[in-house]
């Protein structure tokens, strides 16, 4: 029996084993057991505000609807189903799973997709993660990469910019404040009338090709199989700073050649990605919400480019022999939609993906289906997955060097 689980008020939890919430994914409906798994460690629990959770005898409920955030490593499988009230505000930027009780335990709808020590979360002592930024920032004083990834390791808890000065696996290197896409839930960057903040702040200068590659020798010299990573949350789109990139990426390699040079990126212009290549890159990750030209132009919002040129730099990267991930920004009922499946196997049959890493798109759920529309035949985001491997491509969450 699936209960419900729900809040009060002052946000306090309480389970209901009596009355079933229904889900929603894309269509509201109950959920399948096989959607559901007991709650992984670093579940966050998120009272919705203003909403009341849809249950499946119909019967309207005064409680508040909880959902939960998923830690990295898991793909969300559902959403809550809620009745948004008149004055209910917009939630923000964060990533909604729905959540239920089963035999009087947390469980959510969501299946593991990944695994890596180096996304463990890491607890620091009161003081020590301070010292290890000052230490490190100390022996190269006037390196602004080093101050915004400092920055975003102490504010935001990143875990590409904690690697810097932890010296572990994926690196951070931030390199642009501008970009030419709008994205409707950018954490970088949100227009002043959205009616919400942006998680992040993005960075507001341009980095140097020599500080960057200070900070990238330091990482691969301590890391033999690091990766070094342009492009991160931060930031703008890198590619619009692809010339300096690609200075960095020569200083990088005339001084040492282990490890992996990657770049995050909405894959906008392929010439730009293709002068990055000849530079010496080496793994690109290319994020997208959709395979289909309208639902990405609604979310994307592009400026100067379309889906088309993202699909180019996907095949330029591919030809080039690099090693190429999408990061699907998966939400249930868009990115199962057959129609969706359709377009995705449309194009993975003409080029070799080696890895599509599945991201929770943090948003507000209605905001994004006013945005890019309901579905109308979602498979569901397991048949989502499989589709994915059926096509011959490795799912996952994290970048990976083999
Ligand atoms: S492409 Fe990235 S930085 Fe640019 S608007 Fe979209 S999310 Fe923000």
């Amino acid at each position: 029996m699936i209960g419900l689980v729900y809040c009060d008020k002052a946000g306090r939890i309480y389970y209901d084993e009596s009355r079933e919430p229904l889900a929603d994914g894309g269509i509201v409906r109950e959920a399948h057991p096989d959607e559901l798994i007991p709650a992984p460690a670093g579940t966050v629990p998120m009272v919705l505000p203003g909403r009341r959770p849809l249950l499946t005898d119909g019967v309207p409920d005064r409680r508040y609807a909880l959902a939960v955030m998923l830690p990295a490593g898991y793909t969300r499988l559902l959403l809550p189903a809620y009745v948004r009230g008149k004055d209910a505000p917009a939630l923000p930027l964060f990533g909604y799973t729905f959540a239920c009780t089963i035999d009087d335990e947390l469980y959510v709808a969501a299946m593991r997709t990944d695994e890596s020590e180096d996304w463990q979360p890491r607890v620091f002592d009161e003081g020590e993660l301070e010292a290890i930024l000052e230490r490190r920032i100390e022996s190269d004083r006037l390196n602004r990469v080093l101050r915004q990834v400092a920055l975003c390791s102490r504010e935001y808890g990143c875990f590409t910019a904690q690697n810097v000065f932890l010296e572990r696996g994926e690196a951070a290197l931030p390199v642009s404040p501008k970009c030419n896409a709008r994205c409707v839930g950018c954490i970088s960057e949100q227009e002043p009338d959205a009616g919400l903040p942006s998680p992040q702040t993005r960075i507001s200068f341009e980095t140097s090709p020599e500080e960057l590659s200070r900070v990238a020798m330091h990482h691969l010299e301590r890391v033999p199989d690091g990766i070094v990573s342009f492009g991160q949350g931060c930031e703008g789109e890198p590619l619009l700073r692809s010339v300096a990139i690609a200075k960095a990426i020569e200083q990088i390699r005339a001084s040492c050649s282990n490890g992996t040079v990657n770049l995050n990126t909405n894959g906008s212009m392929p010439s730009a990605l293709k002068r990055c290549i000849d530079a010496g890159l080496q793994a690109v990750r290319i994020s997208l919400n959709s395979f289909r030209p309208q639902v990405y132009a609604a979310y994307y919002r592009p400026a100067g480019y379309s889906l088309d040129d993202v699909f180019e730099s996907i095949r330029t990267a591919s030809q080039a022999g690099l090693r190429v991930s999408l990061n699907l920004l998966t939400h249930p009922g868009v990115t199962d939609d057959e129609s969706e499946l359709a377009a995705m196997h449309d194009l993975l049959q003409g080029v070799r993906v080696d890895m599509i890493q599945t991201r929770t798109l943090n948003i507000d759920p209605e905001w994004y289906f006013e945005t890019v529309g309901r579905p109308i035949r979602p498979a569901g985001m397991r048949a989502a997955i499989e589709a994915i491997r059926a096509n011959g491509v490795r799912v996952g969450n994290f970048t990976h060097t083999h």
